[in-house]
């Protein structure tokens, strides 16, 4: 009798400390980082600090990663049990920015399904269901609040694998959001989560969160160095200088204003306006980016296919209307980013062929192969292979009716990859971001007119991707000294 309920405890000990390999990983991580109960009293997170923001899909070339807005007045407050989370910081751009250099406040904010964004004058507005979705998941981009999720009873914990100094494990939280969290082999702190998001112009992209410089804070260790990168680009570095757990966090519940506001589930219908500036150029219009269509003898040519499938292929059936007998054969793409480079998949979907600076063949050529399957767009439901056209300094595109010349701009301090296209028939010029009729500050105006006089341009308008048609001589006041007396 004694031996039989000796074994029977025996037998119940060995159940209760056989956890799953999945398991193991988040009971492991739990008790490195401060033991299964603290982890799950933690009610509210502080994390104040510095670092900086990356500038995706902006920078002077894909590849580049000079540009960076450094941040002060860091803070990231998560209120764990509420599903809550509100980052402000002040930002700094290290580059010539379109907005201008002077520091710009930010307030980012997520409570359940509504994102929302308080702007400097107190203004809060709604952000997109896709922002909110992908801050929904930055919530657990933390050991302590992925942790606790992992150790619900309602999380799913699958394919536990050992990734050479890590163990890693797929933990679907009760919400049904999916994460990958990785433990180091050694110390059992967590060293990353990644998430999966839809990103318009990279596809199905990994958003990926490493933790390092674990310091010890009311009983839990908490990283002090946070990376974030999405695909390959690194979007924020935070270094936190100071850590506080369970401290009051305030209201962070989303704005009445941003609350009550519509969801925002895409971008807004398309509406195309069309102005014909001279026989055969089109000035496609309506919305915040323009698109130019200019007929040949035999087809016709887009210039830009900006922002998304929506502008681009609303553009892109305008431009056909226009000479229903002339195929529409290619498009020329002012510059790789990617609020005007987001049309140019739906564009291959069409079957136009893309000039573009060389520097951005390697970036469209990874970009037309990328898998788009957690949102499937054009390409990917009509998937057609890529013909591209490089311009290094100069392409002349002519016939018997058209005469187009393609210059690099060289030296903005925009882009790398510039493209203007010019008329010289009819002296038009059309460019992008490099002068924006109306903007308040035009950091890139005097570099544009210098390539103008160095190619020896006779420009009478511009036809800008963003505002209104405008005659060049407004183009050469902006670079005029103001009188300040
Ligand atoms: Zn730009
Ligand atoms: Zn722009």
């Amino acid at each position: 009798m004694k031996r039989i309920f000796l074994l029977l405890i025996a037998a119940a000990a060995t159940a209760c400390t056989q956890a799953t390999p999945e398991q193991q990983i988040v009971n492991d991580a739990a008790a490195a980082l401060g033991g299964r109960d603290r982890v799950l009293a933690v009610k509210t997170l502080v994390i104040e600090g510095e670092g900086s923001n990356g500038n995706l899909g902006q920078d002077m070339t894909m590849e580049a990663a000079e540009q960076k807005f450094a941040l002060s007045g860091y803070k990231r407050v998560i209120d764990v049990a509420n599903n809550r989370q509100r980052v402000e910081q002040t930002r700094t751009p290290n580059f010539a920015y379109f907005q201008g250099p002077q520091p710009q406040k930010q307030v980012l904010g997520v409570d359940g399904d509504v994102a929302y964004n308080v702007a400097p004058t107190g203004t809060a507005t709604r952000a997109s269901n896709a922002v909110a979705r992908d801050r929904r998941a930055d919530i657990f981009h933390h050991p302590i609040t992925i942790v606790r999720a992992a150790l619900d009873p309602g999380a799913k914990l699958a394919n536990p694998t050992a990734i050479g100094s890590e163990r890693a494990v797929q933990v679907t939280i009760a919400n049904g959001q999916v994460f990958t969290l990785a433990i180091d082999n050694g110390t059992k702190l967590p060293t990353r989560v990644a998430s999966m998001t839809d990103n318009p112009n990279l596809g199905d992209v990994a958003i990926e969160t490493t933790f390092a410089d674990y310091q010890e804070v009311s009983g839990l260790k908490l990283p002090a160095r946070l990376t974030t990168r999405t695909d390959k680009y690194t979007t924020a570095e935070i270094k936190a200088t100071k850590q506080t757990v369970d401290a009051d966090a305030g209201d962070l519940a989303a704005p009445a204003a941003a609350a009550s506001a519509p969801a925002v589930t895409g971008p807004p219908p398309a509406n195309v306006t069309v102005q014909e500036v001279a026989p055969g150029i089109w000035f496609l219009a309506g919305q915040s980016h323009n698109s130019v269509v200019a007929e040949f003898a035999d087809h016709l040519m887009l210039i830009e296919a900006p922002q998304n499938d929506v502008r681009t292929l609303a553009v892109i059936a305008k431009a056909r209307e226009l000479r229903p007998g002339k195929p529409l054969t290619h498009v020329i793409d002012s510059h790789h980013h990617f609020d005007h480079s987001g049309g140019i998949r739906a564009a291959v979907s069409e079957g136009l062929a893309v000039t573009t600076h060389k520097a951005n063949v390697p970036f469209y050529q990874e970009a037309i192969g990328r898998a788009h399957t957690l949102a499937p767009d054009a390409l990917a439901k009509n998937p057609k292979p890529l013909k591209i056209e490089p311009v290094e300094d100069t392409m002349v595109i002519k016939d018997a009716t058209r005469t187009v010349q393609v210059f690099h701009i060289e030296g903005s301090p925009h882009g790398d990859t510039l493209l203007m296209t010019y008329f010289p028939k009819e002296r038009i010029l059309v460019e992008a971001d490099v002068w924006s009729p109306g903007a308040a500050v035009q950091p890139y105006a005097a570099n544009l007119l210098d390539n103008i006089k160095k190619r020896n341009l006779k420009v009478d308008k511009i036809l800008p991707i963003h505002g209104a048609i405008a005659p060049f001589s407004e183009l050469v006041k902006t670079q005029q000294p103001v009188k300040t007396n």
